[in-house]
């Protein structure tokens, strides 16, 4: 093990104990909550020691940089999820590369990544993304949007409609962050009553897993707790 290799390790088990504990404060099955490694800027390497430790579940922002990443852990059986904003005339490589789309806001995305997900992989599994605090320059529909846009997607075949995902306003105090968690936990709960298999409310960063577990996050997606501050 190399110096850094021990340090991704030493920083696993923190985070795994954050959510542990944020899991007994709340009353709530340690399994309950998944853990999606947030690797944005960090490099295949580094991916690999990550998943050596025995995390298989990725999460990126921009399309190119995963499309360079990818190639070389073509090896390993990783899920990757795609929580970037994402534009239309990049849904075709995302609806191939990804196993997962957390950041679907519109119609129009919806129709791209139903029209293009490949006929050989199994439906692509989407999180429709809140914006909860209405933010105006954020990604994210309306909380009042989510119904139609929920029975757009339960149409489509080559969709899986899996929940929500919000992440809350930046310079939010903390309890205008927990009230956003609120909100998001109402929302949830609400729509799974919709369809089956819906199953995740991904919401929680390094400095927020804790309150969002406290309001029902099932996915939290931790970047700079696993791999240290971004360069
Ligand atoms: C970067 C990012 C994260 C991880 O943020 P950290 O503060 O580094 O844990 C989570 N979710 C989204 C959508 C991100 O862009």
């Amino acid at each position: 093990m190399t110096n850094s290799d021990s340090e991704t390790a030493a920083r696993l088990s923190a985070v795994r104990g954050r959510i542990l504990a944020a899991c007994r404060a709340a009353g709530r099955a340690p399994d309950s909550v998944r853990l999606l490694a947030v690797s944005k800027t960090r490099s295949a390497a580094e991916i690999r020691a990550l998943h050596a430790c025995g995390i298989a579940a990725f999460g990126e922002n921009y399309v190119d940089e995963a499309e360079a990443k990818a190639p070389e852990l073509a090896d390993l059986a990783l899920e990757w999820h795609f929580i970037g904003p994402l534009q239309s005339n990049k849904t075709q490589r995302v609806a191939s590369l990804f196993d997962w789309v957390q950041s679907v806001d519109r119609d129009k995305i919806v129709h791209r990544l139903a029209a293009q997900r490949p006929a050989d992989r199994v439906p692509l599994n989407v999180l429709i993304q809140v914006n909860i605090d209405a933010e105006p320059q954020k990604a994210g529909c309306a909380p009042d949007r989510i119904d139609q846009l929920a029975d757009i997607i339960l149409e489509q075949p080559r969709l899986a409609l899996r929940g929500l995902m919000a992440i809350p306003a930046a310079a939010a105090d903390g309890a205008a962050r927990s009230a956003a968690f609120e909100r998001m936990r109402v929302l949830f709960e609400t729509l799974a009553l919709r369809a089956d298999g819906i199953d995740t409310l991904s919401m929680g960063m390094s400095a927020d897993l804790e309150p969002a577990i406290q309001s029902g996050s099932t996915l939290v997606r931790v970047g700079t707790a696993l791999f240290g501050p971004r360069r």
